[in-house]
């Protein structure tokens, strides 16, 4: 019987596939969730300190609270620096982990041994899981062409460019449902008026915990055409080997891969800024300075803490930055 395999961030999910499992991307049933708030007190209670990133906490209770999952893949190199500490205490709690890892440095030989170990483990064969990777790369076709009608045609809000593309992380657990979820709306969009926001801007960074970004900043006259790490989640590149595809996706290496590809992208979309978001207590945070230093274009940073609503810090932070571009 199928079992369902819980993810923790992407990873290469055609094994899962090939294995005729089903892999579920927690971060989408935690911030999906219409108790999401609860979910991390939850964690909290639990005994996870309160200077810990909201979505670590968030997915430490939705794997617990499911009845259903009780594998969870680790990714212990290339996503963040808690994952060893969450696993460990889901492994307290019964829930057995997959460890996977990705290289530093783009080391296609470390890439590839990993892949291996995880294909090894899902007792599947390369032949099977290529099979798969074609079929799930017809389905990135169609999200990549969401993609380029945000802003190519301005037919796409922000928010549905990025449900779109942060979705392929586990193609909602059923990629031929997906995809005709893709199809359907790349059908009305095709339809609609363009959208004639004055700014354009790009979203960098981990995907917010914050609900209405994307809404708030298009009351503004402003729509976000880019959404950096979500791109990456649908694999933005054509590749024909599983190695090649997870070497191009930038995410789990270091900030100088990820920096060429936002830098391309700004040129590209003709962006006139960029907001990067930072969770509060995460790592990445510290990438803000490098950002800062490398990209010519203004940049606004605005951090995230617990899901729910913009504060009114942040929303008259977005304020005064679209003014601004304006
Ligand atoms: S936001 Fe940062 S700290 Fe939180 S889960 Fe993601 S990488 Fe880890």
């Amino acid at each position: 019987m199928a079992e369902k395999i819980g993810l923790t961030t992407t990873i290469p999910v055609e094994i899962i596939y090939a294995a005729g499992d089903i892999p579920v991307d927690l971060n989408n049933i935690f911030i999906t969730s219409d108790e999401s708030q609860k979910l991390v007190e939850e964690a909290e209670y639990a005994g996870y300190p309160r200077n810990i990133c909201g979505w670590i906490k968030g997915l430490y209770s939705t794997i617990l609270e499911s009845d259903d999952i009780n594998k969870v893949i680790a990714v212990t190199q290339g996503d963040c620096t808690n994952t060893h500490a969450l696993m460990e205490t889901l492994e307290v709690q019964g829930v057995e982990t997959i460890p996977f890892g990705y290289s530093y440095n783009q080391d296609a030989e470390l890439l590839q041994l990993q892949i291996e170990k995880l294909m090894d483990y899902f007792k599947v064969s390369r032949k099977e899981v290529l099979e798969i990777k074609k079929q799930l790369d017809k389905v990135r076709e169609n999200v990549h062409q969401i993609d380029r009608l945000t802003w190519t045609e301005d037919k796409v809000s922000g928010w549905e460019n990025h449900l779109f593309l942060v979705n392929c992380s586990d193609f909602k657990r059923d990629f031929n449902k997906y995809n005709i979820e893709v199809e359907e709306f790349l059908e009305t969009v095709k339809m609609r008026e363009p959208f004639n926001e004055r700014v354009r801007l790009g979203y960098i960074g981990v995907p917010p915990i914050i609900n209405d970004l994307y809404d708030y900043v298009e009351k503004k006259d402003a729509r976000i055409v880019f959404n950096e790490i979500q791109r990456q989640f649908s694999m933005p590149y054509e590749t024909d080997s599983l190695i090649e595809q997870y070497i191009k996706y930038t995410y789990p290496y270091n900030v100088f891969v990820r920096l060429e590809d936002i830098k391309r992208e700004i040129e590209r979309r003709d962006l006139d800024g960029i907001i990067h978001y930072t969770q509060s207590f995460c790592f990445r945070q510290i990438e803000d300075l490098i950002f800062r230093e490398e990209l010519d274009i203004p940049l606004l940073t605005l951090e995230g803490d617990k899901p729910g609503d913009l504060d009114a810090r942040s929303q008259m932070r977005l304020d005064s930055f679209i003014d601004m571009l304006k």
